[in-house]
């Protein structure tokens, strides 16, 4: 943080200004129910939901938690399976692999998002 009255670059938990000698009082700490509602205000991401978007469509999970490149990517690999099984007989299983991968990933993003979110005061991190 800067001292309010000459603008000098403090440590946060400094009491007073080691320049002007201003004292800086400390930020009153926040309560629980403060800090709860504070936290609840977040926009967070569900795991579950990542996983269930996941294993509909692989990507969509991705997307869900703005991983939006990635998401589209893996979708588009997805309706590539899609497409050669039904021209060439290309297996499926690797369309349900997909499914299954993009639903680990997206709730360990979705986890990532939420811890960022957390910590960072509601700050996103990417995008
Ligand atoms: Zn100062």
């Amino acid at each position: 943080m800067n001292c309010p009255r000459c603008g000098l670059e403090v440590p946060e938990n400094a009491e007073i200004c080691y320049k002007c000698g201003n004292k800086l009082s400390a930020p009153a700490e926040k309560s629980y129910l403060e800090r709860k509602l504070l936290e609840d205000s977040y926009d967070k991401k569900s795991e579950a939901a990542a996983v269930i978007l996941s294993l509909l469509a692989p990507g969509l999970g991705e997307i869900y938690v703005c991983k939006e490149t990635r998401g589209f990517i893996i979708l588009a690999v997805a309706t590539l399976c899609i497409i050669l099984g039904i021209q060439y007989g290309f297996p499926y299983i690797t369309y349900l692999i997909l499914c299954v991968l993009s639903a680990y990933d997206s709730s360990k993003l979705a986890r990532i998002y939420n811890n960022y979110v957390s910590e960072h005061n509601g700050e996103k991190p990417w995008n």
